[in-house]
Parts: structure tokens; C-alpha cells; sequence
């Protein structure tokens, strides 16, 4: 079997990763010479909608699958004329390249979301504040990522400067959710309809970028546990969505309220590739081909830290014991992942001293 994927990063790396022991070959499509699944996949250099690069990198493939949501339109549509299935279907892009329709799909499902409103002209500013207020946060609604795109308004007179800041249309304005920690949660459905979900994580940001991920959510109630997984299977349930998707959440003293959906397998997964039955990655290639899914229970507990920025020491990162050190192959970019460490332990309480050596060598990447 072949599976060929539209992009070449660190995602498709793993996916290429979780392919090969099950004799799966993989193609990517990536502009970048020097993209991470380039050193393991077949890779095709080409620009996401050329043609001929899509018509390269889907031949001989039994499906085309993706590692990130802003997939030019033009790309799925040259690959259907083609015949090649692509999946996850393109709804599942449509939706979530748009943060007002991913919103409205998740509260037509009765899911909890931040209170919103569209602008898309310096009018529509006053009517967006009073009906969500501020505190809030400006957002484009499209090809925002790692909390690009995005403006914090603490009092309503700073909505106007936002919205012209931001370009003045196609912009979101959300009310500020008083959340105590952000969660997660990934679901791989397969062709049959199944689900498989991994339990719920709770994810620690810095700058906007995830740092660390604890798996499963620390004392995360028996109630909130089920919400956060009914919003990630309705939800893939309603985008008829076939592979892994993930829902980013805020755990408040309310109940769960959902952020947004990544239709793709996700950074806060990344602990599954030592830390779950089967990974996020492998549950994917085996979503996307029509195999059975495989079991997303956690081994135990799991903290995955991301590197961040430069490097640290790779020697220094072996010392911890039971790191296990996964190193992307970029080139060091203040606010670029690198690469992320990954600990398992019997319980979270037996992560401590390792995972604090880990972050600590994290951070201080992070800063240099
Ligand atoms: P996003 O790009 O939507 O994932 O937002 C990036 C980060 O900004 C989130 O991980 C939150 O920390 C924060 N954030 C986004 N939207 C809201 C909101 N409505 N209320 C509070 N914090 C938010």
C-alpha cells in the first residue's frame, strides 16, 4: 500500500514513521527542499497547488492524506478530477479553515463555545461588542496558527484599533473564556465509521505555542472526561471525518467549552507515540487505508515537552532517563519546534524529577 501526503513536515515524519513497519510507502508533497519527511518518505519538491507536483506525488498512491488544514482548494480539487480519494474528505478542510463555521458546526452540536461575533467592516464593531462585551480576543478567521493572527482586546474602546491591526474583514471576535487549563482531545475515526479516543490531555502554552502536554489530564472529573470526548466524537462524527482530528478545549469551572478543531493529527498527540497503545500517527495511515483502528488507551502516564527555538544538548536530553528524544531536523528559528521529548511513567506522580530535567533544558532552549 501507499500513502501520499501534501505537506512534509514533522507531522508527515511521524506519519511516514507509523507507515513503515506496516509496509506502508509514503510520498510527500513540499515545497521545501529540506522538509523533515523528506529524509524518509519518497518527496516530491513541488508547490502544494502545481499540478504536475500533485499529479506526482498521488501516483501509485491508494489515498492522499494531509498534515495541515490550509490546503490550497485548488490542490484537492486537481487530485478528485483525478480520481484519487483524498481523505480526510475535503468538508472536514472547508469547515476547519474557518473558525466562524467550525464554531457554528460545534454549537449546532449543543457543544459549548466562547460567545462570538463575525466582523467583517469597522461597522460591524459595535454590534460585536455588545453582544459578546470584552474582555476579548480578535481573531482571523482563517490561516491563523500557534496564536498568529490573533489580538487580545481588554476594554471595548480597543476593539476599532484591533480590527483595522487585524485588516479590517473576515475577522472573529470571541469573549475571553475564563478557563483553569487548556485540554485536548484526538480522535481517529476509520472508514467503518469507528471511533478511537485517546483520553483527554491538558496542554500548557508559552507564547502561544504549546510547550507541554500531560497525558491524560491531571484529576480531570469522570464528567468533564466524557464531555471532552463526546465533543471530539460528535464532532468527527458530524465532518464524516476519516483519519485523526483533534479539538483544542477549555476546561472551566462551568464545564468544557471548545476552542477549535484541527482536522489532522496534532502536537497535543504526540505523546501517544510511546504513551498510547497505538499512536496517533499509526491510527491515522490506518484510518485513511480502511484498516481497523488500533486501541488509544494510555499506557500509563506521559508528558511530551516541546523544543522550541535552538536546540539543547542532545547528550544532556539522553541523560534523563527515559527520555525519548524525537529531533525534527530544522534549522533553529526563535518560535520553530524543533523537536519534542517524550516521558512515560506508571503515574504522574512518577514523571517529576525527569520531566522537570526535560523542561528545564526545554526553557532554556526556548530562550536562546
Ligand atoms: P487559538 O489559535 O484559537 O488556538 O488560540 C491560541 C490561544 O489563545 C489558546 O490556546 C488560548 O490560550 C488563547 N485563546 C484563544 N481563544 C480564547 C478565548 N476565547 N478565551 C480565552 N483564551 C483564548
Amino acid at each position: 500500500m501507499r500513502l501520499a501526503i501534501l505537506g512534509g513536515g514533522q507531522l508527515a515524519w511521524m506519519l511516514a514513521q507509523a507507515a513503515e513497519p506496516l509496509g506502508v510507502s509514503v510520498a510527500v508533497l513540499d515545497p521545501a527542499p529540506d522538509c523533515a519527511a523528506g529524509r524518509i518518505a519518497d518527496h516530491v519538491v513541488a508547490a502544494y497547488d502545481d499540478p504536475d507536483g500533485l499529479d506526482r506525488v498521488a501516483e501509485g498512491a491508494d489515498v492522499v492524506t494531509y498534515e495541515f488544514e490550509n490546503v490550497p482548494a485548488a490542490a484537492v480539487t486537481r487530485l478528485a478530477e483525478r480520481g484519487v480519494p483524498v481523505l480526510p474528505f475535503p468538508a472536514s478542510l472547508t469547515v476547519t479553515q474557518d473558525r466562524a463555521r467550525e464554531k457554528e458546526l460545534m454549537a449546532g452540536l449543543g457543544i459549548r463555545v466562547a460567545p462570538y461575533a463575525l466582523i467583517d467592516g469597522p461597522d460591524d464593531a459595535a454590534a460585536a461588542l455588545a453582544a459578546v462585551g470584552a474582555p476579548g480576543i480578535l481573531k482571523t478567521r482563517r490561516l491563523g496558527y500557534d496564536g498568529k493572527g490573533q489580538v487580545r482586546v481588554a476594554a471595548p474602546e480597543g476593539l476599532t484599533a484591533a480590527v483595522s491591526e487585524l485588516g479590517g474583514t473576515d475577522l472573529i471576535y470571541e469573549g475571553l473564556v475564563r478557563f483553569e487549563r487548556e485540554l485536548s482531545v484526538v480522535v481517529a475515526r476509520g472508514a467503518d465509521g469507528q471511533t478511537a479516543v485517546y483520553p483527554p490531555v491538558e496542554n500548557e502554552h508559552r507564547d502561544g505555542i504549546l510547550a507541554c502536554t500531560i497525558a491524560p489530564a491531571p484529576d480531570l472529573d469522570a464528567a468533564k472526561r466524557a464531555e471532552a470526548e463526546r465533543v471530539g466524537v460528535e464532532v468527527a462524527e458530524a465532518l464524516d471525518h476519516i483519519g485523526v482530528l483533534c479539538v483544542e478545549l477549555f476546561d472551566t469551572p462551568d464545564g468544557i467549552v471548545a476552542n477549535e478543531i484541527a482536522p489532522r493529527v496534532h502536537n497535543s498527540g504526540h505523546w501517544t507515540i510511546e504513551g498510547a497503545v497505538t499512536s496517533q500517527f499509526e491510527n491515522h495511515v490506518r484510518a485513511v487505508l480502511g484498516l481497523p483502528l488500533g486501541d488509544a488507551s494510555a499506557r500509563g502516564a506521559a508528558a511530551m515537552v516541546n523544543i522550541v527555538g535552538s536546540e539543547p544538548d542532545l547528550a544532556e536530553l539522553l541523560a534523563v532517563p527515559g527520555a525519548h528524544v524525537h529531533r525534527y531536523g530544522k534549522a533553529p528559528r526563535g518560535g520553530r519546534k524543533l523537536g519534542h521529548v517524550t516521558l512515560v511513567a506508571p503515574g504522574h506522580g512518577d514523571l517529576g524529577g525527569p520531566l522537570g530535567r526535560v523542561r528545564a533544558l526545554a526553557d532554556l532552549a526556548w530562550e536562546t
